[in-house]
């Protein structure tokens, strides 16, 4: 007799007695949407739980994707479409690892799909002084997204202005955001979700100069034009690459100067007389030595799982669980490549599930009792996004809420906490068997 794996390739994934296949995410991110839409696009009665730590779905949509970019962000609309549909659940503010452990998940569902992102800046591999004033980009758009775990909001002082000298190491287009958000006046974010508290803590007055190194020639710098275009076209900015005025010379005394330089390896980070000092040297010829003071430096060369995704995930090796974005390719990439990425993974998750021998796997439900009980569903999570448009200033699109604590009360409601949607409870008795 031919075996499931064998009958798999044209096969329908078949619903075990009558019940659907379950399939667990981890990350409810881009990558973690991307691949649940195409799950459910190759088995439309499969049944998936996207998990995530944060009470908010959508990852770095929400707390990545710079404010003044509501085009890019308008992808949570189809992800919003996707947990409409039965079947489809939101688990939010369950850290999968702490909350609820992978084995858990593994016992419930028949497949899990890893979808966390990386989560932290990658540090600067070079000497560095530890009281040197150097932060992420991350860690600062995760502050002017209103990210509630934002380190730069849970420092003991609060977040900190930049003063008016800021250095970017890297010329990608994380780098280009950066430049850009803080070299903009408030009239610039105008129809945007900027968390102008935070803006006005890191740059209480206009950042006054911008250097950006980068270590590449300029032909292979990763950031698109278009960013380096929109900068330079920012009214009040004027931008410089190796020395050269990109847009001519100013007409009017410039509020922010972007100088762009191009081969500059980074050598050092030194702390001097309470500003930073970065030390360069030129590639391609070492002996040439730069020295470049500024108030802060911003890192903007990737991002690398947080050690917490290293401990819970790094080891991980199962036939049935699944990687997506940054934790199977190392790199964040964008939106575009994360869906194929996930669209690829799903199609190995069906395949693989096509290939075994059939399992009672409850889902969801199977792990009633082991959810904590603040668990935000995607109603309550549509809860919280109704309250921060109607709390949004006149000029911007919302105003986010910038703790936990707030993110759960309005995730309440006039109510409690809610309960999480269930796709089959008439499958399950009492006792939380299947019937
Ligand atoms: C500053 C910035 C600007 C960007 N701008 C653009 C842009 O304009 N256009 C574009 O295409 N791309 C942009 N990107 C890239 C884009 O954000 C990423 O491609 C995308 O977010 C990656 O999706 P992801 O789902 O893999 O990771 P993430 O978006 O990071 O999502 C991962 C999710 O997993 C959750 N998670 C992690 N660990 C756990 C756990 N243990 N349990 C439960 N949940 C967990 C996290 O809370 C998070 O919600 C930008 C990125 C940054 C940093």
């Amino acid at each position: 007799m031919r075996t499931p794996a064998e009958t798999a390739p044209n096969r329908p994934a078949a619903a075990v007695n009558g019940l659907p296949l379950q399939v667990a995410v981890i990350g409810a991110g881009p990558s973690g949407c991307y691949a649940a839409q195409a799950l459910r696009k190759g088995q439309p009665d499969i049944e998936i739980a996207v998990f995530d730590a944060l009470p908010t779905p959508f990852g770095l949509v929400r707390y990545g994707i710079a404010p003044d970019h509501q085009g890019a962000k308008a992808v949570s609309r189809q992800f919003e479409r996707l947990f409409g549909q039965p079947g489809v659940a939101f688990v939010g503010n369950v850290s999968v690892g702490t909350d609820v452990s992978l084995e858990a998940l593994l016992e419930n569902f028949h497949a899990v799909v890893l979808a966390t992102g990386l989560g932290t800046d990658r540090r600067l591999g070079v000497d560095q002084d530890p009281d040197a004033r150097v932060i992420g980009a991350g860690d600062l758009i995760r502050l002017l997204n209103s990210d509630p775990d934002a380190r730069l909001r849970h420092r003991h002082a609060g977040p900190e202005s930049l003063g008016s000298e800021v250095v970017i190491l890297g010329t990608g287009n994380v780098s280009a955001d950066v430049a850009r958000l803080l070299s903009k006046s408030d009239l610039d974010f105008i129809a945007s979700d900027v968390d102008d508290d935070a803006l006005r803590a890191v740059a209480p007055n206009p950042v006054r100069t911008i250097h950006i190194l980068g270590r590449c020639e300029p032909h292979a710098a990763k950031w698109d034009a278009s960013m380096v275009k929109e900068l330079a076209e920012i009214v009040g900015v004027h931008l410089n690459v190796d020395g050269v005025p990109l847009l001519g010379e100013p007409t009017a005394s410039a509020r922010t100067t972007v100088n762009v330089r191009f081969q500059h390896v980074p050598v050092s980070v030194r702390r001097l007389d309470g500003r930073v000092r970065v030390t360069t040297r030129r590639a391609g010829d070492s002996a040439l030595v730069d020295h470049l003071d500024a108030d802060t430096v911003i890192t903007a060369i990737g991002f690398d799982p947080s050690p917490a995704q290293s401990a819970q995930f790094g080891g991980v090796e199962a036939s049935n669980v699944f990687r997506v974005g940054g934790p199977a390719t190392g790199r964040l990439g964008n939106l575009a490549e994360n869906r194929k990425l996930a669209a690829d993974a799903a199609k190995g998750v069906l395949e693989f599930l096509r290939g075994q021998e059939p399992l009672h796997r409850t889902g969801l439900v199977g792990l009633r009792d082991r959810l904590p009980a603040s668990v935000v569903s995607f109603e309550a999570w549509q809860r919280i996004d109704g309250a921060e448009v109607r709390r949004a200033r006149p000029d911007r699109c919302r105003t986010k809420f910038t703790t936990r604590d707030e993110l759960l009360a309005a995730a309440a409601g006039s109510g409690a906490l809610v309960s999480i949607p269930t796709a089959t409870p008439e499958a399950i008795d009492t006792t939380g068997e299947v019937k």
